[in-house]
Order: C-alpha cells, then structure tokens, then sequence
C-alpha cells in the first residue's frame, strides 16, 4: 500500500516534497517477522540500546533490514534516532560527526562504524537548513524531524522498514513489507518528483534490482525513461562513489546490463558505449571482466576499480590512438597513453575517477603493446615493472575472449615462473649469466644491465 500524496503549493524555493497522508504505521510484531537479533552487529545493537536507556528512539532502518527480511546477511547498519547529532555524541566518546548536505554522527566501534542519523523532516520553509536547484535537486537537508516524517524522505519503500530496539517490532510506513513480499521496488511518493530531486535515485534502483534480484515497479520504470539525462547535474565525484557500489558488490554483470537496459550507462560511460556501438568485440570483453570482477568479489579477493575502469576506456583508446598515430609517428604505448589521456579527461565530467586509479590505469593500457615482444631484455625488464601485474590480468583477459595471440599469453605466464637462467634463454638473451656483480653495483645503471629475476 502506497498513501496517497498531496502536492500543495507553498510558493518558497523549495520544490514541494510529496507529503504523506498516512502518519500511522503498521507495527509488525516480532513474532511475526523473521528479523533477529542475531543478525544484528553487536555494535549497532549497542549503538541502539545505549541510545533507548538515555530516552531516546532508536531504530535500524535502510538495507540491514531489508536484507535480514529476505535472508541476506547484512553487514551495513544504519541507525535512525530522534536525538540529534550533538546528542549523539555527547552519549559516545567514540563518535565524530560528518556531512554537509546530511550531519550524521558515526560511532566507531574498531574498524567498523555505526551510522546514525537523526530523524528528518522535508523542508518547505524559507530559514529552513535546506536547499535545492533549479532542476529540483537537494543539494543541502538538514531539517530535523520525527519519524513519521522521515520514513517519507527514503528512496525505495523497501528501504524505509524501522527495527525498533525497544520492543523488536518493524514499524511499516509505507508498504514496504508487501513490497519485499512482491520482490518489487517502488519509490515512496510521486517517482518522477523523487528521481529530479536526486537522480542517483535512478542508479539506486538499478543497484538494488542487480542484487535483491527485485523488479523496479512501472511507474518508477516510467519515470527513469524520463530523467535518464539528470544524472549530468549529480556531482561527478558523487557518481564514483556511486560506481565502485554498482560494480564492486559483486552484481556488476547484471547491474551493467540493468544499466544499458535503463539508457543510464551511456550517462555515465558515454565514451564506452558509443565504443560498444561500433565494435563488436568490446561488449563480450567488458562482460568477461565484469564476470571476473563479480568471481573475485565472491571469492572473497580484493578488486580495484581502476581494472575496470580500464576495460571501460580500452576500445574508446586504441581507437583514438589509432588516430593519433596516422596524424604523428610515435609508438604504439605512447599512442596508447596521450589517447587514454585525453579520454580520461574527457570522462571526469561525468564521474570524477580520483588520479591514484587514472595514473595505474593508463599505464596498464600504454603496456598492452609490450606484450607482443618477447626477445630481448627491455621484453625480459617487462616483467620487473610495476604495473606488469595489471597489464597481464588485463591481456589475460583479452586472450579469454579471443583478443590477444593464446601462445603469447602463454609465454607471459611461463616466464613469471621461470628461473633466471631458463627465463634469459627464454627471452633469447645470451652472455654472462647475470647478478654476480649485483652487490659491487653503485649508482644507476642503464634498463637492461640488471638481473631482473633478483629483485
Ligand atoms: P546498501 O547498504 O545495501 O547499499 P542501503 O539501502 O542500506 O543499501 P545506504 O546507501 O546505506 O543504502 O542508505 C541507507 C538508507 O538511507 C537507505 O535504505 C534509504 O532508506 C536511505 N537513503 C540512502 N540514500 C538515499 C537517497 N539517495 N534518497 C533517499 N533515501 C536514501
Ligand atoms: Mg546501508
């Protein structure tokens, strides 16, 4: 069940939020949902009671409960309270406040951290802590309220279940128990007013439909048709957080395809899928890397994004270093790199990549050139560089998929193995074995004089 909205016109700079009619929510004794403690942190719990005994309200809302509903484990856990966020933190020693266009209090338990929010209100008043742009977009909320009010400020009426401490019970405002029952995610109030006033909205439904395995309800389906182009006003570096939570929780391959499916991708990535358009190749390779991401993910290993990052942008740059180099003779790698470059640039518009993934990036892709070489010892020295790791999973992966020479990936993955002696006949080097006068060796010395295999 969704209330019913009423838009009313208060003629203030604020874009009216839809304002429920419903204020009573329906309270799902603990014995009749399957949420237990024992899903719950110990600190959150903590968190929770210390907050109840001082005599405030104390609930778990957002993804832990609508996780724990359909039997995944949650690890994230969100509290919402009616003690402000000075309040908070007078009450625990272990606790800093952030944000700006939302304070929240964090309380730090170790390495993991407790955010608790205080309750909100919309904000229609002039004075109000509150601001939007001209598209309706909230830049800044800091209205505090109760909890009838904040429950209409949540995105998805899955997302707005409230776990209260001091009875166990689920406080349901909005429908969203049907609503996991159904598999189905609806935004709370009118969809295309909720999208404008914050479009990540948009990636945030795709996200939660990759992993719950959920359907986005029509009329929000509808509305994302609508708003697909608002995503360009949402601050580029709040969009790679953004990314590396659709790609990195190891739903990449069905969030990427929700994405294409949604004309949100091209928002976000207009460079790849323009690429995607004109090369055939390119689709079954971001798909083998995101496959490969999700594997990794699943396993349990780290992932960087700037991997991925770099798939995204491979065909858009060899294309470009193709160009480049019909208009200016240089090699293949420093083609690969002034393209990448440019294009990089060219991406941060749209999702802001910070330079400790762009600098790797680039490298992995100006490397991929080097691979084709196998004699000699600037071939050999590949081996020792930095960036060799990145560039090999990389090639690996465009061998997977029938875009790199088999017996060259081959080589490469020999030579990681090999001795020193079997590894400088591999790359056909003869002379003195190497590394007898490593120790008498003072100052630099030219690339290709050391012994690779030592370091
Ligand atoms: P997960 O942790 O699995 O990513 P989540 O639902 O907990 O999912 P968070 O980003 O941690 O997502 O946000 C916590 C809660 O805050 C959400 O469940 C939702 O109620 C609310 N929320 C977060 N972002 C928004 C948003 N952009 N608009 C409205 N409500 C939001
Ligand atoms: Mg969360």
């Amino acid at each position: 069940m969704i209330p019913a909205f009423t838009a009313q016109s208060t003629g203030v700079s604020l874009e009216n939020r839809a304002s429920p009619t419903a204020t009573e929510p329906e309270i799902i004794p603990r014995s009749a949902h399957n949420v237990s403690r024992e899903e719950i942190s110990k600190s959150a719990l903590k968190v929770l009671y210390r907050l109840h005994k001082s005599g405030y309200q104390a609930f778990l809302v957002g993804g832990c409960i609508r996780d724990a509903m359909i039997g995944l484990h949650p690890k994230d856990f969100d509290v919402a309270t009616d003690a402000t966020p000075d309040e908070v933190k007078a009450l625990f020693s272990n606790c800093r406040l952030i944000g700006r266009r939302f304070r929240l209090a964090h309380v730090r338990f170790g390495r993991e951290i407790i955010e608790v929010a205080t309750f909100r209100a919309s904000a229609n008043h002039d004075g109000d802590d509150a601001e939007q742009d001209v598209e309706g977009r909230i830049i800044r909320d800091n209205v505090y309220g109760s909890i009838e009010e904040d429950v209409w400020r949540r995105d998805f009426t899955c997302n707005a279940l409230y776990y209260n401490i001091a009875d166990f019970s689920i406080w349901d405002y909005a429908g969203g128990a049907a609503d996991i029952r159904d598999r189905v995610l609806r935004l709370i109030g009118d969809p295309g007013q909720r999208l404008r006033e914050d479009p990540v909205r948009m990636l945030r439904a795709v996200r939660f439909a990759a992993k719950l395995g959920f359907d986005i309800a029509d009329d929000v389906v509808n509305a994302i048709a609508g708003n697909t182009q608002l995503l360009t006003n949402v601050p580029a570096a709040r969009l790679f957080d953004e990314f590396l939570k659709l790609f990195q929780a190891g739903h990449a391959e069905k969030t990427f395809e929700l994405l294409r499916h949604y004309d949100l991708f091209a928002e976000l990535f207009p460079a790849t899928e323009a690429a995607i358009r004109d090369d055939d190749g390119f689709l079954p390779f971001i798909m083998a890397a995101l496959r490969n991401t999700d594997r990794r993910v699943a396993a349990g290993k780290s992932v960087t994004p700037m991997f991925l990052l770099g798939v995204f942008m491979w065909s858009p740059t060899r294309r470009l270093a193709d160009e480049i180099r019909r208009e200016e003779k240089m090699s293949e790698g420093q083609a690969l790199s002034l393209a990448s470059y440019q294009l990089v640039a060219d991406q941060q518009r749209r999702v802001a990549i910070p330079r400790r993934f762009t600098v790797p990036m680039r490298e992995m892709l100006a490397l991929q050139p080097r691979f084709a070489t196998t004699r000699g010892k600037r071939a050999m020295n590949f081996l020792e560089h930095r960036r060799f790791r990145a560039a090999y999973d990389f090639m690996v992966l465009l061998t997977e998929v029938g875009q790199f020479d088999e017996q060259l990936m081959a080589f490469w993955t020999d030579a990681q193995c090999q001795s020193r002696e079997d590894r400088a006949a591999s790359f056909q080097i003869h002379g003195k074995p190497r590394g007898r006068r490593r120790n008498r060796r003072r100052g630099r010395r030219r690339s290709g004089s050391g012994s690779p295999g030592s370091s």
